[in-house]
């Protein structure tokens, strides 16, 4: 019998947890502090922005929205990262993708103090994540993905985990987080030039779906007691519904869920995890930066 993974619950239960160790941080006088930077006037960017800093909000988290017109140049913004990786009361900075064409992300990313950088994008928490060094920031996505399956009590040492995508945001971290000693998972990663994709995620105890193809994992590509977790948000229009479109996931729930043990819905699944592990990542960054200036250590960068 199919077992839905519910991820605005174990969102709950997250925030339920974060709203103590908040609670403690601020008796220590340390407001965990977000500063979130949007370039432009891209819709779906200015609803994700507003929804994080709703979040902050409700948890009492320190909450600054900085928006900037969509003419910014590469200097202005770098100007302005510069400041919030200099500012004590901000902990984590998020630039919310994707900026204009005429800003190169990369760049934006490797300016970002490692230790403020709560999507976990800088190189030197990339390595950190490589390297197991538990001091490093995770990206959001991978973060929840796995919460979802320790919430749901799904064993992953040993198991035979595919993960379809290997993007910088979702399949790679993934792979890495839950390859790493203690977590276990035998992780395989396909992505378009994947040969026999059926062979492999048929032989997957796990899987997960992150390639941005509408209902595109099927009934055929599993087999029966899989668990899934579908990280897939695509638009398919919907003349029924009154925005005129809805969301689906990159796997057909409908012929996917009653070969599952337990799966994901979207939505409602992977996103609430998402911004659950941002508002996460804000509180560990100002933990480590707490205890850095208690120890007198000087700050990861500047
Ligand atoms: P992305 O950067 O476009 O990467 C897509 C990956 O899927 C690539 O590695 C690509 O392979 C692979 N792929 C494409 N078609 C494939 C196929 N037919 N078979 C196997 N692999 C295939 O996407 P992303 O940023 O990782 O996002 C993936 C999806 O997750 C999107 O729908 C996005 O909206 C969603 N997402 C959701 C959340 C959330 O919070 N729920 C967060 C992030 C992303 P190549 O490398 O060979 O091109």
């Amino acid at each position: 019998m199919t077992n839905l993974i519910d991820g605005r619950a174990i969102a709950e239960k997250v925030y339920v947890d974060l709203r103590r160790d908040i609670a403690e941080l601020k008796a220590r006088g340390v407001a965990p502090g977000l500063a979130v930077i949007l370039v432009g006037d891209n819709p779906a960017s200015r609803t994700y922005v507003r929804s994080k800093d709703k979040m902050c909000r409700d948890l009492g988290l320190h909450s600054v929205k900085l928006e900037l017109p969509a003419t910014t140049t590469q200097s202005e913004l770098l100007a302005r990262v510069k400041e919030f990786n200099r500012d004590p009361a901000i902990h984590g900075i998020l630039v919310q993708s994707p900026p204009p064409k005429q800003i190169d992300e990369a760049a934006i990313v490797r300016a970002l103090d490692p230790g403020k950088d709560v999507d976990g994008f800088h190189p030197e928490n990339v390595a950190k994540l490589a390297l197991g060094d538990p001091t490093g920031l995770v990206p959001c996505t991978p973060l929840g993905c796995h919460r979802l399956l320790v919430e749901s009590e799904i064993d992953i040492s040993g198991a035979q985990v595919v993960i379809l995508g290997r993007s910088m945001i979702v399949g790679k971290p993934l792979a890495l987080l839950l390859m790493q000693k203690g977590i276990d998972a035998t992780v395989t990663i396909a992505h378009s030039r994947t040969r026999n994709l059926g062979e492999i995620t048929r032989s997957a105890d796990i899987i997960v779906a992150a390639i941005g193809r509408a209902e595109f994992l099927r009934a055929d590509h599993v087999r029966d007691g899989v668990v899934v977790i579908d990280v897939g948000i695509n638009r398919v229009d919907d003349p029924a519904n009154e925005r005129g479109y809805r969301l689906v996931g990159d796997v057909a729930f409908s012929e996917v869920a009653p070969k599952a043990r337990a799966i994901t819905p979207v939505p409602g699944g992977v996103g609430p995890m998402t911004i659950a592990m941002l508002m996460s990542n804000t509180v560990k960054a100002a933990k480590q930066a707490s205890k850095e200036r208690r120890l007198g250590q000087p700050p990861t960068s500047t």
